[in-house]
This record gives structure tokens, sequence and C-alpha cells, in this order.
């Protein structure tokens, strides 16, 4: 006989579970303790960002990860920003023009994860290897490359 009991409620959210080191578990909760969250939604917002980003790539695909190789070290290096104290980083801002002004030759914003550390072309901020930028997506091959952190692009 079937059971007729409540149904179980069904979920959309997967469950993946994964063994990790000792000591990367203590950084992920460490982490997730200094950003008031849950190890698992830490965990789930540094996959997102990473699988964002590939799905996101429609240009520079040299300076952007392309295989799955690439992808785990990305993942590796983001869970290795993630575990290296606070670091300074100067804060964003302090600009007279918003920043989409100074770049008319700029179609679009294409976020990645940096592999060089670069500093904003807007508000001039350091952009360390493995920090998220967004890259000026120009029509113009010759135009400059420009780099935006994430407080000037949501700015825009
Ligand atoms: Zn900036």
């Amino acid at each position: 006989m079937p059971d007729h009991g409540d149904p179980p409620r069904p979920r959309k959210d997967r469950l993946i579970q994964t063994r990790v080191e000792r000591d990367l578990e203590a950084t992920l909760k460490q982490e997730a303790q200094r950003r008031r969250l849950t190890v698992s939604h830490l965990i789930r917002s540094v996959l997102e960002d990473t699988f964002h980003l590939v799905d996101g790539v429609v240009a520079d695909v040299d300076e952007i990860v392309g295989g799955s190789a690439r992808l785990a070290r990305n993942v590796r290096r983001n869970a290795r920003r993630i575990a290296s104290p606070a670091r300074d980083r100067p804060e964003p801002g302090e600009r007279a023009a918003p920043p989409g002004s100074e770049f008319p030759h700029v179609r679009g914003w294409n976020e990645l994860v940096l592999n060089r550390p670069t500093s904003c072309s807007g508000c001039g901020a350091g952009l360390a290897r493995g920090e998220r930028g967004f890259l000026g997506v120009c029509d113009d091959p010759g135009a400059p490359r420009d780099t935006l952190c994430p407080a000037c692009v949501e700015s825009l």
C-alpha cells in the first residue's frame, strides 16, 4: 500500500555533497561566520559567482576561463580569496561624473574574474587577481580596454 500521508514538499534546490580538507572546512566556517551566512549559503554564492562568469563570456575568451580545468582553478582561487583575511581595499567612489559617461566607446560591461591585477578605470581602486571586475566590451577593437570595479558598475 502506498503511503497516503503528507506528500513530501517538492524542493527546487538540489543537494550536492562534497568532501573537503579539514582546514578548508574551518576556513569556510570562519568566513561564513564573518559574513553572517551559513556555510552552504557561502559556498552557493561562490559557485554562483563562478558559473555566472562562465555564462557571461562573450568576449576576450583568452582572458577568461574556458575549459573545466581552468574553471576548477578559478573555484580554487575564489576559495583562496575567501580564505585570505580582509585586505585593505581602497574605498571605491569619489568621482565627479557617473562612470558610464567617461566610456562612450564601451557598449557593455562583461563580468569576469580577473586573472591579472588591474585598477578600476572609474575610481582607480585596485583589483586583485581573482577578484571580480567588469570588462568594457567595445565594437572598435582598437579602443582602450577599460575595467570597472563592481561598485562603479552598480552606480551606472
Ligand atoms: Zn571603481
